[in-house]
């Protein structure tokens, strides 16, 4: 038997080949050299070179290919879940977009005070915007909530104790844990009341003098139902007054507008959690506000201040391109009717079960004309990302039949990559989640990964 393996071409001599030289002119040299390397290799592996000079160009360039794709990228999200931590969150409004595209191009005034001509505080921008629209004294923006989070409790309790609801110790996505991000901002955690019940005297029996701030958690990602009993925002105001103490609100999801009118119910907004008396509220930037990642701070002005000059804030600083996004995205706020267009993620939440069915109907004749048989299902979206945890909101999917689970990868592999989910033996894709502007490409998207 002869060793086909004797066959493989060098490397060397493939680099010298036609095809590949003009691969070499198009790509960084060295991604050139590993994908040949790379394709020897694995001829080598699966035990022979017998290839035509064709298929080795074929295979370099698709070695070239995968080794040129971006690895964070985008993504065509048809699970029906809006806010989905995994899949990026909140996808931004365009004018965020531009916003980032104009001060990324350029210098900025960062740290600058124009008017002046003397230096400035990147802490400045946002908070006349966060304070007009929530009705708080002052703002700070920093990295995201969990940094929020850690900073606020380094400046008011580090050494100190702080109360919170044995309800309320949450986990957030995996990574992140109440109870952890306490700990390690150097404040002692204090469990008061049980899982289910906390009352005004387990928060009032617990407080000593060591005692810094009381923490309420919003609890975001679960609910608690049956025999439950929990001390509201007021109530704990009420009871920290009596002792001098702060109460932080850690909100989470950052809802700016209601959205009752369209069946979200149960979920606070930043301006109602403020109207509360929280000495500080604490939320994301990229949950239901719709913007970037970012932490933002709500609150009294004398307490901000404190934590604005904490070393802290210095490392757990907000960047420009962030700084930008939040502004033009805050800035869609001051019209209402507006934002519920213009920011995708209200628009998604927001979207008429008729709309939706509309574009579904739409995707799936542009399937059928191209011989694929889809239908169109009911389904349940979920907002996703530590709001309205138990809401469902009727939907409409997609719905493809077959060998399911290799359509599934075959989609999830493509480019852009679609990510849907296998409910009975079916491919959904949920259109609540899909911006309507990419339904031509999710159908593309079908089509290409056809068996
Ligand atoms: C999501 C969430 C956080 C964490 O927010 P990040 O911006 O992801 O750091 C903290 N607290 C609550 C209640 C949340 O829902």
């Amino acid at each position: 038997m002869t060793d086909s393996r004797r066959d493989l071409p060098s490397v060397g001599s493939l680099l010298e080949t036609a095809g590949v030289k003009l691969l070499l002119e198009q790509h960084p040299r060295r991604v050139v050299v590993d994908a040949v390397r790379d394709s020897v290799e694995a001829a080598r592996a699966a035990g022979g070179g017998d290839k035509t000079q064709q298929q080795w160009l074929d295979t370099i360039s698709s070695a070239i290919r995968d080794a040129s794709r971006p690895s964070l990228r985008r993504l065509i999200n048809a699970t029906g879940v809006i806010l989905h931590t995994n899949l990026g969150r909140a996808p931004l409004p365009e004018a965020a977009i531009h916003a980032i595209q104009q001060v990324a191009e350029g210098f900025s005034n960062l740290e600058y005070d124009i008017a002046t001509g003397q230096r400035g505080s990147r802490y400045s921008h946002c908070v006349g915007l966060l304070t007009q629209l929530t009705g708080a004294e002052d703002a700070l923006v920093v990295n995201n909530c969990a940094a929020a989070m850690v900073l606020t409790l380094n400046a008011l309790a580090q050494k100190k104790e702080v109360l919170v609801s044995r309800g309320e110790l949450v986990e957030i996505g995996g990574s992140f844990r109440i109870p952890d991000i306490m700990a390690r901002s150097g404040a002692k955690l204090v469990e008061v009341g049980t899982t289910n019940r906390t009352h005004d005297d387990d928060y009032r029996r617990a407080i000593t003098p060591k005692t810094a701030a009381i923490v309420k958690v919003h609890r975001s990602n679960f609910a608690i139902e049956g025999f439950t009993a929990d001390v509201s925002v007021e109530g704990l105001v009420f009871i920290a007054a009596e002792h001098g103490l702060p109460v932080v609100h850690d909100l989470g999801s950052g809802l700016m507008l209601s959205l009752d009118a369209y069946g979200l119910t149960g979920e606070p907004t930043a301006s109602t959690a403020i109207a509360s008396g929280a000495t500080l509220v604490l939320m994301s930037g990229d949950k239901l506000l719709g913007g970037p990642q970012a932490g933002i701070i709500l609150g009294k002005e004398a307490v901000v201040a404190k934590l604005r000059k904490n070393p802290l804030t210095r490392a757990l600083r907000v960047d420009k391109l962030t700084l930008s996004a939040l502004e033009a995205t805050l800035r869609i706020y001051l019209d209402p009717t507006r934002a519920l267009r213009d920011i995708p993620v209200l628009s998604m939440l927001t979207e008429s079960v008729e709309q939706i069915e509309s574009r579904a109907r739409a995707v799936t004749a542009g399937l059928a004309s191209h011989g694929i048989i889809a239908e169109v299902v009911p389904s349940q979206s979920s907002v996703g990302g530590g709001a309205f945890p138990t809401a469902e909101i009727a939907s409409r999917a997609v719905a493809i039949s077959g060998d399911v689970t290799a359509f599934e990868e075959r989609l999830r592999l493509g480019e852009p990559a679609v990510i849907g989910r296998i409910s009975e033996q079916r491919l959904l894709l949920d259109l609540r989640s899909v911006q309507p502007r990419e339904d031509a490409a999710l159908t593309t998207a079908v089509l290409r990964a056809r068996a």
